[in-house]
């Protein structure tokens, strides 16, 4: 123990950055390079029971850190008695949310640059073998507050490795409501194409402002809105400056079916991320 105590003791913590179901998140320097983490710091107590998701979501990223630039790196871990601490590199332009809400929606052009580079990263994780399996805008963030910071996806904590034959291994309800697949909800096996389905909602989400299966509706709406791919682009005035294109994006990500649903390779050359087929306002 005395070993860890010493490795927290190269870390001083600082504010606090977000706060998830299981951890809270502390900029971090370290001491000795001055250089500035974001430390993930997990408490045992409340992972009871849980403490395959830390094992798993240190395993995933050691699996991928570094390996692409739209996915957070993580530097450094250890544990103390009480807690398990993840360094990662600071991303200090906030979550996806945060700017959404702060901004409004995203015109077009803004949101397809940002789609695109998610769906490569997550063609990449899909590629190692990794599901995501909780993306959403509170786990994106934005590495600066520039206009044109990257964007990286965070948050591991519910990931899985699978090989591809054993998809149907996985059958736990699990994600954040309004952002879950259908087949999640089957409990019949579900695999990479849940980030498919959630890379849609998160679409639907930039340009509009808010997502097609409202969370407020009951659990009993939602589910029944999940499993028919029962959703609209409405209202209209919230649509208007959507190209066809655009929704069309949504419409493939969304497919009630995860076997028909496109893979993160194939969508990656959808014709609405090359930026050709935008809405372009009427000059009258
Ligand atoms: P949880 O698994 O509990 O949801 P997250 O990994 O999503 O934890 O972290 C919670 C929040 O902390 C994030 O939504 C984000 O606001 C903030 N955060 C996480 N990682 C970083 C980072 N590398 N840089 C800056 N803020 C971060
Ligand atoms: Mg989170």
């Amino acid at each position: 123990m005395a070993e860890n105590d010493n490795m927290t003791c190269q870390y001083q913590t600082g504010r606090t950055l977000g706060r998830g179901n299981f951890a809270v998140v502390k900029e971090a320097v370290h001491i000795k390079t001055g250089q500035y983490f974001a430390c993930k710091v997990i408490s045992k107590k409340l992972m009871e029971g849980r403490e395959n998701m830390v094992r798993t979501e240190i395993s995933v990223l050691s699996k991928i850190s570094s390996g692409h630039r739209n996915v957070v790196t993580l530097h450094d871990y250890f544990e103390t008695a009480n807690n398990v601490y993840l360094c990662f590199d600071l991303c200090t332009g906030g979550q996806l949310l945060q700017r959404v809400c702060s901004r409004g929606k995203f015109h077009e052009p803004d949101a397809a640059n940002l789609v695109k580079k998610i769906c490569g990263a997550i063609e990449y994780i899909h590629k190692c073998g990794i599901i995501h399996r909780d993306l959403k805008p509170e786990n994106l963030l934005f590495d600066s507050p520039a206009d044109d910071a990257e964007i990286m996806i965070a948050d591991f904590g519910l990931s899985r490795v699978v090989e591809e034959d054993k998809f149907h291994a996985i059958i736990e309800v699990c994600g954040t409501p309004g952002y879950i697949a259908p087949e999640v909800y089957q409990q019949r096996g579900h695999g990479p194409a849940v980030d498919i389905w959630a890379l849609g909602i998160i679409t639907y989400y930039l340009l509009s402002g808010y997502i097609p299966f409202n969370r407020a509706s009951t659990s009993k709406q939602l589910y029944d809105n999940t499993m028919g791919g029962f959703y609209a682009f409405e209202p209209e005035r919230y649509w208007v400056n959507v190209s066809d294109a655009g929704k069309g994006f949504i419409r493939r990500c969304l497919t009630v079916d995860p076997e028909s649903r496109p893979g993160a390779g194939v969508l990656g050359s959808d014709e609405w991320l090359d930026g050709k087929k935008h809405f372009v306002p009427d000059k009258t």
